[in-house]
């Protein structure tokens, strides 16, 4: 469920009309629900009710200071991948002792930084990032507290460029030697045993993976708990779907419901790490039909918005609902690839859709709120779209459009 709805055949964001919002901060142009992403947090953290749990939310999916604010003041802890994500909570309000550090590369300035701030955990991913971490927590007369992020070698089955828990994936540490690594980190004085994670993969439509995963996960907190190794926490990662087109994802509570017998009783936190679940279907991109070309065989619509403003289709074939802001009866049903002006073919938001739309008309590109601006870049030297949050009949600009100084700032010319 989400706030942006169709009123008298004009797509809504909250109370505010998507074509005023529009009209006023320009195109391309992202689009928040607060109310949406509220409603997304507290879906997983009442799933999780009765449980000690933390919803740690995925800061990659969208790390905009605002949704990060909105939800850090929800009690929200935080799921990082780098320093700059780290950054980004704090400014935002976030509480460093509920977050959680996931990745393959740490190096060792993030690694400072996040005890320096004193995050919750590392969610470490290869012994050699434990012994770096072990080190330098050392020099810095501080014990980092950790888990492993291991890898159960379950098929997700979902895209293989989003799918993390397969053996051939360079995610986590394997199940099978998790164990031995478990022992080395015992020994060491820079580091501190709190927990076990996994994350098996994103856009999951089906509970089964999870139950496997868990299931592996669970038989190694016991072997661990035979070697006298006893933890605090169990992470069981994000990777909840969400509806594109006709996918029917499992809602939280569902998702909970499933796994909670193999919880309740471990006496363990349970700490979950979702991103899309939460902003994606928050989020709309909001672009304006630059003219239409073709024939009868083809079709295109060309907008203003593109890959570099959403990657998504481009690098996933991912499949976008795009609706027109305001229904129209003007203009006749013909079917378009809708594209941008990037100079690379690979450049579409939308393949064969069926639309009744003209030059001028707004198109909205639904569920673009998670890996939409986060994954944008200024290719073509275009300047990234703005951002507004709407509450209410609020309407918040929470990142100006770029101008062309923010493009070139920091490049010099020669002497
Ligand atoms: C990306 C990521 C998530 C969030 O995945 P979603 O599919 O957005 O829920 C959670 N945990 C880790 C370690 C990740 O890398």
């Amino acid at each position: 469920m989400d706030h942006f709805e169709f009123r008298h055949g004009e797509l809504h964001a909250e109370d505010v009309p998507v074509s005023r919002i529009a009209e006023t901060h320009g195109t391309p142009l992202y689009v928040y629900s607060r109310a949406t992403l509220e409603r997304h947090y507290r879906a997983f953290d009442e799933a999780l009710a009765g449980l000690d749990h933390l919803v740690c939310y995925a800061v990659k999916a969208n790390s905009n200071l605002a949704v990060l604010q909105t939800l850090a003041r929800l009690g929200a802890g935080f799921d990082i991948v780098s320093g700059g994500e780290l950054q980004r909570v704090l400014r935002a309000g976030g509480d460093a002792g509920k977050v959680v550090f996931s990745g393959i590369g740490k190096s060792e300035d993030e690694i400072r930084l996040a005890l320096d701030a004193g995050i919750y955990c590392f969610n470490v991913e290869s012994e050699y990032e434990l012994e770096l971490l072990d080190a330098t927590a050392r020099l810095m007369g501080k014990r980092a507290r950790i888990a492993f992020r291991v890898n159960p070698d379950v098929d997700a089955r979902t895209h293989p460029y989003i799918s993390t828990g397969l053996k051939n994936n360079k995610f986590g540490v394997d199940i099978a030697t998790a164990e031995a690594l478990y022992q080395r980190a015992a020994e060491m004085a820079g580091i501190e045993i709190i927990g076990i994670a996994n994350h098996i993969g994103s856009q999951l439509l089906d509970v089964s993976p999870f139950l496997d995963a868990l299931d592996r996960v669970l038989a190694l907190v016991q072997r661990l708990a035979a070697r006298g190794i006893t933890l605090r926490h169990l992470d069981v990662g994000g990777g909840l779907g969400v509806r594109y087109h006709e996918e029917k994802p499992i809602a939280p509570r569902e998702w909970a419901t499933a796994l909670r017998p193999k919880l309740d009783s471990l006496g363990l936190k349970i700490l979950t790490e979702p991103g899309r679940a939460i902003a994606g279907n928050a989020g709309i991109l909001v672009t304006r039909v630059l003219g239409i070309k073709g024939n009868e065989a083809k079709r295109f619509a060309i907008v203003d918005a593109a890959m570099n403003d959403l990657l998504r289709p481009t690098l996933y074939q991912a499949w976008m609902n795009i609706v027109p802001v305001i229904e129209s009866s003007d203009s006749a049903l013909q079917t378009y690839d809708v594209v941008g002006p990037i100079c690379e073919s690979g450049d579409w938001l939308g393949r064969d859709r069926e639309l009744a739309i003209a030059t001028d008309d707004l198109l909205a590109v639904r569920t673009a709120g998670a890996y939409g601006f986060t994954m944008a870049s200024n290719y073509n030297s275009r300047p990234r779209a703005a951002e507004v949050m709407v509450d209410g009949s609020d309407v918040h600009v929470v990142r100006a459009r770029e101008s062309f100084d923010d493009l070139v700032r920091g490049e010099r010319l020669l002497p």
